[in-house]
C-alpha cells in the first residue's frame, strides 16, 4: 500500500535539505569571497550574491585520449588563418600519464571550482576515451562564442627538455580579422590567470622568457577564438618534478583552484 501524501511530503523534507545546503554553501562562499557577514541576509540574497552568478566559462580540455588512434581525423588540415593539423596527440609524463588525462582532470575540478562560485561551465569535450578524437582546434577555438562563454581557458601541459619546469599562459597575439578584437582583453585574462596559479603556490616556467607569459598568433584554438581567451601549459610533463605534481590528485586541484581564482578576479574586475 502506497502513502503518496508521505512520500511527496518526504520529497519536500528532501528538497528543503537540498535547498538549505544550497544556500548554506552560498553563503559561506559569499562571506569567502566577499569578506561579509550575510548572515542577516533572506536566502535569495545569500544566492544571487554567488560571484560568478549569470557568468558563462567555456573550458577545453586539451587533446583527446584517443587521438593518436585516428591518425586521418587528427592530422586533417582546418584552416585557423592559417593551415593547420586538426589537433594532435598531446604530450606524457617519461611514466606514461598522458597530457589528455591530465587536462581532462583539471578541466573537471576546475569545473566544480567555477560552478560552485555560481557559473555555468561549458566543456569543448565531454569524454576522456580511446573511443574518441578531437575536436579540432577551430572548433575549439570558436566554442566560446557559439556557447556564450565570457571566456575561454584552454588546459594543456607542456611536453619540453626535461630540465624546464613551471607553468606559462599563453594569449593569442593580435591577427586583424580573427583576434584583433579579443587581444587586449585576453592579455588582461593572461594576468589574472597567471597571478592565480602563482598565488596558490606554483612557479612560472623557467622557459619562454621567464614571466609565466607567451604570446602566439599560430595556435588554433586561440586564433578561432572570438570571447577572451589564454591556453594555459601547467606544467613540464617531461620534468620529474612536474610530472609528480601533474600525476597527483590533491596537485591537479591546486591548478584548479589557481585557474578559477584568475577567473574570478578577471570576472569581478
Ligand atoms: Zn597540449
Amino acid at each position: 500500500m502506497s502513502h503518496p501524501p508521505a512520500a511527496l511530503l518526504a520529497g519536500a523534507v528532501l528538497a528543503g535539505a537540498v535547498l538549505a545546503g544550497a544556500v548554506l554553501a552560498g553563503a559561506v562562499l559569499a562571506g569567502a569571497v566577499l569578506a561579509g557577514a550575510p548572515g542577516q541576509a533572506s536566502p535569495a540574497a545569500a544566492t544571487s550574491a554567488l560571484p560568478l552568478a549569470g557568468r558563462v566559462v567555456a573550458i577545453d580540455p586539451g587533446h583527446q585520449l584517443g587521438n593518436s588512434r585516428f591518425p586521418a581525423q587528427v592530422d586533417r588540415r582546418v584552416w585557423v588563418g592559417l593551415w593547420k593539423p586538426c589537433n594532435s596527440t598531446g604530450t606524457a609524463t617519461n611514466g606514461g600519464f598522458p597530457e589528455a588525462t591530465f587536462t581532462w582532470w583539471v578541466s573537471r575540478r576546475l569545473a566544480v571550482r567555477l560552478e560552485a562560485l555560481g557559473a555555468t561551465v561549458r566543456m569543448t569535450r565531454t569524454t576522456n576515451s580511446r573511443d574518441d578524437w578531437g575536436p579540432c582546434v577551430d572548433a575549439r577555438g570558436r566554442f566560446g562564442a557559439e556557447v556564450g562563454a565570457d571566456l575561454e581557458v584552454s588546459v594543456h601541459g607542456d611536453g619540453a627538455a626535461a630540465g624546464t619546469h613551471g607553468f606559462f599562459v599563453i594569449r593569442p597575439g593580435a591577427r586583424p580579422g580573427y583576434t584583433d578584437d579579443i587581444a587586449g582583453r585576453s592579455s588582461v585574462l593572461a594576468g589574472h590567470v597567471r597571478a592565480g596559479l602563482l598565488g596558490v603556490g606554483f612557479g612560472a616556467s623557467t622557459a619562454y622568457g621567464g614571466d609565466g607569459l607567451d604570446t602566439r598568433r599560430d595556435l588554433g584554438t586561440l586564433t578561432m577564438a572570438d570571447v577572451p581567451t589564454v591556453m594555459v601549459e601547467l606544467g613540464n610533463m617531461r620534468n620529474a618534478g612536474d610530472a609528480r605534481c601533474m600525476t597527483s590528485a590533491s596537485c591537479r586541484d591546486r591548478y584548479a583552484r589557481g585557474l578559477a581564482d584568475g577567473v574570478l578576479a578577471y570576472l569581478s574586475r
